[in-house]
């Protein structure tokens, strides 16, 4: 047995990273369920580096020096349990299983559990990057127990990318925690693919530019604090022109946005947190009202109600939506963080975010300047309540903050949504309030159903007799 690790499921993600592992010099043996894709790979990269082939998972297993490590690369869900359950039934005690597929964190915590039980390590590890990263270094972030990490980290880290000389791979913490902060990672994509789509919207509509203008300003955003993977590829996606009819391919494009379901998880868990992730939940919404196009078609040309011109001075507005979009990037990612940090406390994960925006900075698709701030953020207070409230992220709102609102009021009179604008705004607003509405709401639950509540002057819980002569008794 001579492979160093093992890459089964070789479609686009598999095949990559099999090929990334070959070309940092270690030994991969390839399996796949069907035979036709192992042959593939090699054909096409078997002289990048050391491939073993095999065809049952037998071969497989027996390929593997000890202990062994297999990454799965399969569809999530059940073709994942399957592979799992064929491969732990021909490892030994002390093997590793890998699963670099987009799991969903609750089924990795209980196939860590069942394979702990077992004599197994299972790493649940999230792989961000998309294809592109997973051949030339993604960012990766295994989950699992401590033991595995020291076996299975320096190959990882050997073929993560790299940022200033620090691999965007470290662990992440026990078992489904991995999958966790991947999915949380996606939910802060779909944000900021929303924040930008409205940005792109509002130069668009607001301000009558075309594609071509609307890449020059993404261009030059690039240069400043919103440099990132998805703003630049933005500027590239607005100046590609349709082969087809000469026009913006942005232009040509159906304007319903599909999701694989990771945005989706991301919310749901949140809810059951209670963390308000309202940026992420604004942009899954938008995907989905996007991709209703039977009640769009017939909704189209309802009242506008259009209260404003389009603003007058262009540069000054683009200036703002500029601003805009940088606050709500803030507080989308405040609202990640407090997703992770609210899980780290739920499941005993003892995780640490400042680890988490180092190794986002590279290969992963949220990569951008901005995560280098985030990063000093938790290294000056690991115990920072809110991303909002380190003193960089404050200053940066405080310049933004008129900027922000203009561009929602008036996003708003022009009948242009930009709910991901809008609601991270009345986040910080709401974060920020000395008082919100929420005594009243207490007052209404212990109306109607006795819920009690607190009162600002005295310790203790209260109840008013409502229905009867309305004196206030307590109901500790
Ligand atoms: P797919 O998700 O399309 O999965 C195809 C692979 O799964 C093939 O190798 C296929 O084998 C295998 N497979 C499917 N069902 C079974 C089964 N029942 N038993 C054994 N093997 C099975 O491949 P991708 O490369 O797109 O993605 C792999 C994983 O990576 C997925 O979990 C996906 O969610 C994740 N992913 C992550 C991305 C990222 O940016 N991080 C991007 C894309 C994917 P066969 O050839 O025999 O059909």
């Amino acid at each position: 047995a001579r492979a160093h690790i093992g890459v089964t499921g070789l479609a686009v993600m598999g095949s990559n990273i099999a090929r990334n592992f070959a070309r940092h010099g270690h030994t991969v043996a390839l399996h796949n369920r069907s035979i036709a894709k192992t042959d593939a790979l090699l054909a096409a990269h078997g002289d990048e580096g050391d491939f073993v082939r095999t065809e049952t998972i037998e071969e497989f297993v027996g390929a593997l020096q000890r202990p062994r490590r297999v990454l799965i690369m399969v569809k999530a869900g059940e073709p994942t349990d399957a592979v799992i359950e064929e491969l732990a039934a021909a490892m030994d005690e002390g093997d590793i299983i890998i699963d670099g597929g987009n799991a969903l964190f609750t089924d990795t915590i209980r196939r860590e559990k069942s394979l702990r039980e077992r004599g197994l390590h299972f790493v649940g590890a999230g792989i961000s990057g998309g294809e592109e990263g997973a051949l030339n270094g993604p960012a990766i972030m295994p989950g699992g127990p401590k033991e595995s990490y020291e076996v299975l980290g320096p190959l990882l880290e050997s073929i993560a990318a790299q940022v200033d000389g620090t691999p965007c791979c470290t662990h992440i913490g026990p078992d489904g925690s991995g999958h966790f902060v991947k999915m949380v990672h996606n939910g802060i994509e779909y944000a900021d693919m929303q924040l930008i789509g409205e940005a792109y919207h509002l130069l668009r509509d607001a301000l009558g530019f075309d594609a071509e203008q609307i890449a020059d300003v993404f261009t030059g955003w690039n240069q400043g604090e919103l440099e990132s993977y998805l703003v630049e590829i933005t500027a590239e996606v607005l100046n590609q022109v349709d082969a087809k009819t000469g026009k913006p391919l942005v232009d040509v494009i159906l304007d319903a946005a599909e999701q694989k379901g990771t945005g989706r998880w991301t919310v749901k868990a949140a809810l059951d947190l209670g963390v308000p992730v309202t940026g992420i939940a604004e942009a899954v919404f938008a995907r989905a009202l996007s991709g209703s196009r039977g009640q769009r078609r017939a909704a189209v040309g309802l009242a506008s109600g259009r209260l404003a011109d389009k603003p007058a001075d262009a540069e000054q507005f683009t200036k703002d939506i500029e601003r805009a979009l940088y606050a709500s990037k803030v507080v989308a990612y405040a609202q990640g963080f407090d997703q992770i940090a609210a899980a780290s406390t739920e499941y005993d994960w003892n995780l640490r975010p400042g680890d988490l925006a180092t190794i986002w900075r590279g290969g992963c698709i949220i990569r951008a300047r901005f995560l280098n701030r985030i990063k000093d953020a938790y290294d000056t207070n690991a115990q920072l309540p809110s991303l909002i409230l380190d003193p960089f992220f404050q200053e940066a709102i405080e310049n933004a903050i008129d900027s922000w609102r203009r561009v929602v009021a008036t996003a708003v009179q022009l009948g242009i949504p930009v709910p991901a604008f809008a609601s991270s705004l009345a986040y910080y607003d709401g974060l920020r309030a000395e008082r919100l509405p929420a005594a009243l709401t207490q007052a209404q639950r212990d109306y109607f159903g006795a819920h009690t509540y607190e009162r600002i002057d005295m310790p203790g819980k209260y109840h008013t007799l409502w229905s009867g002569d309305r004196s206030e008794i307590s109901a500790d």
